[in-house]
């Protein structure tokens, strides 16, 4: 699933979203949270606090003198004996990637789980051109096998069941296969061998790539990583310009939050760090600087910090929408609430200007992010940039909803038309109220009471106010007394 082209109705996706699938999505992130929370008391609160705000530093610093460390990181990645290429866009990036393939007469590649190659749909575009690839991280082998797309970042088949994925490899690998997890990964990992043997390429994308000795750093759970970078003899990582840092000092505070964030683990199985070309690995590498949107993000000061991402998903895991609707509601492939500021940021808001509404803006989301991105923050920035119109993609809201904004500004900035339409809302719901409440509303106002009473409007907030600030300045003086 590359980044959409047409506008994305999340409303629709949601109410389409399978029962099973929401479900399976639910089991997962209940039990990663809960392996999160663990680790994260074992580190201590405090502690964990510190960390967090070390890494928002190291993620905010990075991208606030981005043109340096990029600039650094090239210069030594070229020292170590490797390649960079730019790639403004998706096209670019694809071209750079055929061009290589078919430099070398590549006919198969191994790839690692890369979400940027997801982004610009890079396994289609090899694929259009007889480039047969295969997916080598285990949830990505069972999407692909399944013809389906991530519906997680971190956790790409996390809405399939063990039972699903026993059924999938009985069709697609006519094998005998039963739904204990040891024996499907077992059945995977014979299934990739040879491949990893034949291939004329490795692809990966890359967690982090540290500035001042050109390292790009891949961290996976299941070893294909590092598999896929050094079996072939030709290795190409595709990478998003916003995952450079300084230096391995930032490396490591950024590689304890991801762990613990991703999988509740103190640490990643395997942490694979490549300084350009190394004895008995590839002969060559590559590695490919996606703009793709980025540098645009980048001028926004607010939408900024999300390109701080680390990719960990923990957002994911305990936003309520997302459990809710599952992955695929959001229609890219960036789900959650990370997807719902990325998205939009990327393709503008005419395409994907829903999603920032695909919140509750509760903030949970942003008391886990490890390197604490103000998500809800974002989001009504995005919302705001979606009634305005965004520069670049012309104004996208229906003349209606913008007309419904105008006239609530205007009674909500003058003190003396909020007054009148609050004496006014109590005048014309009292046939209607219920005790404290109004009865369900009649379509299409009914989308609120479908799912929760209508309280009444009942007396003066104002009036409240001065009675509550006189009576809580009485008990006070005769406290005093
Ligand atoms: S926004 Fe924060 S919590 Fe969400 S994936 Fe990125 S780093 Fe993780």
């Amino acid at each position: 699933m590359t980044l959409p082209v047409s506008k994305i109705d999340f409303r629709k996706n949601s109410r389409n979203a399978s029962p099973a699938v929401v479900k399976a999505t639910q089991n997962s992130t209940r039990t990663a949270l809960k392996k999160r929370a663990e680790v994260v008391e074992e580190f201590g609160e405090e502690h964990w606090q510190q960390l967090r705000r070390a890494g928002h530093e190291v993620r905010l610093h990075a991208l606030t003198h981005l043109n340096r460390y990029l600039a650094k990181l090239e210069q030594n990645v070229v020292a170590a004996g490797g390649k960079v290429h730019w790639a403004r866009d998706a096209e670019e990036a694809k071209g750079i990637v055929l061009g290589l393939a078919s430099r070398h007469g590549v006919k198969s590649i191994v790839k690692a789980k890369s979400m940027v190659s997801e982004e610009i749909g890079l396994n289609e575009a090899l694929e259009a051109k007889g480039i047969r690839v295969f997916e080598t991280d285990l949830g990505e082998f069972i999407v692909q096998l399944a013809g389906q797309h991530p519906s997680h970042i971190t956790a790409p088949a996390l809405h399939m069941t063990k039972e699903e994925i026993a059924e999938l490899f009985r069709e697609k690998l006519k094998i005998d296969a039963r739904p204990v997890p040891e024996e499907l990964t077992e059945h995977a990992r014979l299934a990739l061998r040879k491949e990893f043997l034949n291939a004329g390429m490795g692809i990966s994308g890359g967690n982090f790539l540290i500035a001042e000795t050109g390292t790009l750093v891949i961290v996976t759970n299941e070893g294909n990583g590092r598999m896929s970078t050094t079996l072939p003899p030709v290795h190409v990582a595709v990478v998003g310009i916003e995952k450079v840092i300084p230096d391995w000092e930032s490396a490591a505070v950024l590689l304890k939050l991801l762990a613990r964030s991703v999988s509740g683990s103190k640490i990643t199985a395997y942490n694979t760090f490549i300084t350009g070309i190394r004895e008995g690995g590839p002969k060559e590498f590559h590695l490919v600087l996606l703009d793709n949107g980025r540098s645009r993000i980048l001028a926004d000061e607010v939408a900024r910090e999300a390109l701080m991402c680390i990719r960990c998903g923990a957002c994911m895991n305990t936003c309520p929408v997302y459990n809710q609707v599952g992955g695929y509601a959001y229609g890219a492939v960036y789900q959650g609430p990370i997807g719902s500021m990325l998205t939009p940021l990327m393709m503008g808001t005419a395409i994907a200007g829903g999603l920032p509404f695909a919140s509750t803006l509760c903030g949970a989301c942003a008391e886990l992010c490890p390197v604490m991105i103000p998500i809800p923050e974002i989001l009504l920035h995005l919302r705001k940039r979606f009634v305005e119109g965004d520069a670049f993609e012309g104004p996208s809201v229906p003349g209606g909803l913008k007309g419904m904004a105008a006239i609530g500004r205007w009674i909500l900035g003058s003190p003396a038309l909020y007054r009148l339409g609050a004496r006014l809302a109590r005048i014309f719901q009292a046939p209607l109220r219920r005790g404290d409440w109004l009865p369900a509303l009649p379509p299409p106002l009914n989308r609120w009471t479908l799912a929760r009473p209508f309280p009444a409007f009942k007396g003066d907030f104002r009036r409240w106010w001065k009675g509550h600030t006189a009576a809580a300045g009485s008990k006070e003086g005769k406290t005093h007394e």
